[in-house]
Order: C-alpha cells, then structure tokens, then sequence
C-alpha cells in the first residue's frame, strides 16, 4: 500500500472528551470515526487489523473444529420469547417491528437463533457433537457505550455454540474452545489472564473470562501468584489471616452516642478507631423483603455473591425512601444486632465470612445517633448463623485455594468469554437427539465468545507510548513501513520503489510512505500507527550499502545488509514486542 493512497486521516491534536488511551490513539491514527453514540465507522487501518484478528480467530476455530456460518442480525421475538428473555432482557434488547407489526430485535446473541437452527436440522446422535460459530455485527443498547469499540452498541463479536450427547461431550467441546482462545489471545501478541467467573444472565455452571490486562481495564482480577488460581473480583473468594487485624480497643460493651456520624469513616474517627473495628450493614431490596450483608467497615460488597447466596433475582440497593415506616432507624445507624425486629421488613441477614467470631465490633445500635461499641461476633450476633463469602477480594487477602498465597488485584479487559451452559437452552427450546437406544434427550451446550473490535482496542490499550500506539506484529495494519528522507530524490525514491516490491514479494505486509511531506511528518505517523518495522531510506544507508531498520518498541535502530534484510525481518516481527 502507498500512503498517498491510503484513506487515513490522522489528527495532530488529541480529540476533546476522550476518557481513554486507547480511544484517543484510534481517532488520533485515522482508524474509526464516531457516527453515534458506540456506533463507529471503521476506517481502512483499523479494519486491517480487525481483519487480522478475524482470520486468526477463523484459523483457530476451524482448528477445533467448529465451523463457520453466518445468521441473521435480525431475529424474530418468537424465538427470545420461548427461552423468556424477550422480556427479561430488559432495555439492552434492541426491539422494533416489521411492516406487519410483527416484533423483531437487533441479536445482541445468538443462543436462540443457533439452538432454532440445530433443532431442526439435527435429530440424532450420530450427528453430533457439533460446534458451529460466526462473526457477526451485534447489537446490544447498552446503558452507557463508551471509550470507542471498548464499550460499542454495535460491535463485532466471533460468537460458538457446542452441541453434545452427554455432560462429558460438552465438557470436552468447552476444554477445546479454551485452549483455542489461549491460542487466539497469545496469537494477537496480548498479555492477557483466563478467570473463573459469574456467568450472568447467559445462565450455565463454568465459565471463564479471557482478560487482556490494562490499568484502564473495567473488570478487576484476583490472581494468586502461589497456585495460579484467578478470578474475575465478582466472583473470586479469599479469606484473611485475623492476626493482621488492628489490636482490639473495647474493654467492654456499652451504648455511644455517635451524633450525625453517618459513615463508616465518620464514626471510625469520632471514635478514634480503626475502620476495621466496625461492622457495616447494606440493605437490598429483593422479591423476599430486605436482604442485609452485614461486612467489615473496611471492606467492600460483591453485589454477585450476595444476590447469589440469597438466592433472589429482584435485587437492586434499598433507597433511603424505602426505610420510612420501618421503624424510624435510618442509614448510618442500623447495626446486626435485632436488626429484624428493629427494621420489621428485613427477611434475611447475611454476614460475611471476614467477621472475625470472638471480636469486639463498633455496630450501629438501630438508633439515630447511637453505636454499640464492644459487641462480639459470635455473641451479640452471628451467634447461629452460617457467614457467607460476600466480600469483594482485596490486594493481600489469602487465596482459598492453596491458603498460601497472597492474591493480587488487577485491571483487565473482557476480551473473551466461554459458558458451560448445560441444557438451559436446549430444554426451554426443545432441542432434543435421539440417542443409542432411541430415547429423547436435550442437547448440552455450550456458547463461546470473542470481542473482535474489543480485541482490537484492548491491544492498543495494552501498547502505547507518548508518540503513539506500538502494535503487537500480528495485527498490526502493516508489519513494515518504509520512509525516504526525501520522496522528490530520484535515487532514493528508485531505491525506496525497489526494496517495497522486494519486500511484498516475500510476502509482507508492506506500507510505503511516497507522500511528499517532510521526514519529520512521515515517522511521526509511523510512530502514531504503530507499524512495528520502519525501514529509513536515505543516503547514507546507501552509500554504506546497509538498511536503517528499528523495531516500534525498541529504542536503537539497526544497520541490516540488504542480504540479511527479509530473515532479520522474519525474526524480529516474530519475536514480538518483548524481544
Ligand atoms: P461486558 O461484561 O463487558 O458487558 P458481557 O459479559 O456482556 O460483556 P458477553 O456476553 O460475554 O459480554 O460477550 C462476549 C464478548 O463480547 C465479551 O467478552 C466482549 O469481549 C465482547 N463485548 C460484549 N459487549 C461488548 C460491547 N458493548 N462492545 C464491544 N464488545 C463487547
Ligand atoms: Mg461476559
């Protein structure tokens, strides 16, 4: 490709109201262009590498053995009424109707469709296991879309979907499509993580997410660097050695006044204590009354384990509105001990597994104004009751799996997600087989997806400098750009011509900057777009018979011999930015 030809108009000044690195440098480097909110055009370099991610995406699919098809972004509201999400998919589910008023939505996933598809064309067990997958544009409104293809409404998603006989068939169709992924992510030259985690409103037993790791990522990690075991925080567990715990200050229990201290950090230093001394109380509202999660002072709630240990699918945090009539104790104050008889719509009490049985606590005392200090874990309350995990995992806490390690917290991106999902779908849609003996049975499924466009920008967030983004080789637009110091010299455009046809010859993906702007300008947007080779062409390079090469992430350029060029090449863009 010649720059002069090349659609891309890259901006000098970094665009207004931009949140992240990684959308700034796309906007910056010509790539995509906002049409509407999370609606993108995507322009000739930043296809390039969506293209690049697609066809090792397609490589490694194929490989497992799934095959690709191609299924309708509009879907019909049968098909999501008969598995209920037409109505449990909220706002999300973009829905509109046909001339003949019938009801369709944009798919925002394609478990109906796929599972409708199967249903009618596969009867028996000899016909399976099959794992069928495509790319595809999806559309899901999302509440707030934002940092580019990070967050779209419309984005490009590879989503699969296993069909087994049995549990063990689907398990191994899921153990497939995770070593493919690991293969995907480390093909695209990503740091990235697998983590268990919650499998949401997708439904399932296992699932995992795939995280390219980034400080500006919006999902948080636990990793434990002892036995390797990591999850997303919404899901992870861990516990806490209790002799790191601040000394205990209560002598003995008794009744204070703590006037207008409503929050944990309020009463904590009215009292002159620590944050850990005291217990706080979150109330829910849910389908079975108030739910309270009773957890340190100093740590936070994991909204999905709580929901998950109530067992409850209404569930959203009680507003200060909703405690009048309840018994006049309001927020700041309340406490666990009586709690449901000092606040009568509270059904459900759960405390977390952090509360340390035998410590003395700050608690609020179901009285305006007032705290307990000196109550007992164990004995004023919790005395009977189970502690759940409900606290979100922190830097430092113990991992529950080798109770060795100290877990670490870090940023991620969702890059990609695989679900057992079981028979959830296949039952509610009767997507049945016949077996060996001729009885009826619900296929096993399992659906597997990968952000594509997320990808793409998740590995600019991954690698970036002050000059620009520094893309990993394999899906960088080019992998080879070359500069002449000065298009109009005839011996060094000759020159420049020659080495880009002998580079395309050998089959790389070549971008030739013939633009007649100054040798400043042209590394500058090399530098922007990240290209991870930059040949300079110039000179003395020539009189010296020797190639100016200097990988995007290295600091030093190289003389190379014209002999040596296309090998030296090879091996450095295979090497990848850590070389
Ligand atoms: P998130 O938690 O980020 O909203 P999700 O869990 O809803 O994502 P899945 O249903 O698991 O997403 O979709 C599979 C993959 O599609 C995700 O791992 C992610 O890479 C990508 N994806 C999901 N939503 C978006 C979006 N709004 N924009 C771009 N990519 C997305
Ligand atoms: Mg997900």
């Amino acid at each position: 490709m010649k720059y002069s030809q090349l659609f891309c108009p890259t901006l000098k000044e970094d665009p207004a109201s931009v949140e992240v690195a990684s959308h700034r440098l796309l906007l910056r480097a010509g790539m995509i262009r906002q049409v509407a909110a999370g609606i993108y055009d995507v322009l000739p370099v930043g296809l390039r590498v969506i293209r690049k991610i697609e066809t090792i995406v397609r490589q490694e699919m194929n490989r497992a053995g799934a095959q690709e098809i191609l299924m309708p972004m509009v879907q019909p509201a049968e098909l999501w009424k008969e598995t209920g999400r037409w109505e449990g998919n909220g706002k999300e589910l973009l829905r509109f109707k046909d001339r003949n008023e019938r009801d369709f939505c944009l798919g925002p996933t394609h478990e109906e469709v796929v599972t409708d598809l199967v249903r009618r064309e596969i009867r028996s067990y000899k016909q399976l296991p099959v794992n069928l997958y495509q790319i595809q544009t999806k559309f899901r409104d999302e509440i707030r879309p934002r940092f580019g293809l990070m967050r779209g409404r419309e984005f490009s998603m590879k989503d699969a979907y296993s069909f087994d006989v049995s549990l063990e068939g689907m398990q191994e169709s899921y153990r497939k499509m995770k070593v493919a992924y690991e293969n995907i992510f480390r093909r695209c030259g990503l740091q990235f993580r697998s983590v268990q985690a919650d499998s949401g409103n997708i439904g399932g037993s296992q699932s995992e997410e795939f995280m390219v790791l980034a400080q500006s990522g919006e999902d948080e990690v636990a990793h434990c660097p002892n036995c390797g075991y990591a999850a997303n925080t919404e899901k992870a567990q861990s516990s806490i050695d209790f002799s790191t715990l601040t000394k205990e200050v209560f002598v003995q229990k008794e009744k204070k006044e703590t006037p207008n201290q409503k929050t944990i950090e309020q009463v904590a230093s009215f009292l002159g204590i620590d944050p850990d001394q005291t217990l706080k109380v979150l109330l829910y509202h849910t389908e079975k009354g108030i739910a309270a999660a009773v957890l340190p002072g100093n740590r936070e709630l994991s909204e999905i384990q709580f929901q998950r240990a109530l067992g409850v699918s209404e569930f959203r945090p009680l507003a200060p509105a909703e405690l009048k009539g309840q018994g006049g104790v309001e927020f700041g104050s309340i406490g666990p001990i009586d709690l449901k008889k000092a606040i009568p719509g509270v059904t459900q009490v759960l405390f977390d597994t952090l509360i340390h049985k035998g410590r003395a606590y700050c608690v609020g005392a179901n009285e305006n104004g007032f705290h307990w200090v000196g109550a007992v874990a164990g004995k004023d309350f919790l005395a009977n009751d189970e502690p759940y995990n409900l606290h979100k995992v922190a830097q430092g806490d113990r991992c529950m799996q080798c109770d060795g390690g100290m877990l670490e917290v870090e940023r991620g991106i969702e890059v990609g997600h695989i679900f057992a999902l079981g028979t959830k779908y296949s039952k509610a849609m009767n997507c049945v087989f016949t077996d060996e003996n001729g009885k009826e049975k619900p296929m096993e499924m399992g659906c597997y997806g990968v952000g594509v466009s997320r990808t793409a920008q998740a590995a600019v967030e991954q690698n970036f400098d002050d000059k620009g983004i520094v893309f990993p080789p394999a899906i960088a637009p080019f992998e080879v750009v070359i500069d002449v110091v000065k298009w109009k010299d005839e011996t060094l455009q000759k020159h420049a011509v020659e080495l880009y046809q002998t580079l395309l010859d050998h089959g790389f993906d070549v971008l030739l900057d013939d633009r007649d702007v100054s040798i400043g300008v042209k590394l500058k947007d090399a530098e922007l777009l990240g290209i991870p080779a930059r040949i300079l062409v110039g000179h003395k390079g020539i009189e010296q018979q020797q190639l100016e090469v200097k990988m995007r992430w290295a600091a030093d350029q190289h003389w190379i011999s014209p002999s040596e060029l296309v090998s030296w090449l090879k091996e450095n863009l295979e090497k990848g930015i850590d070389a």
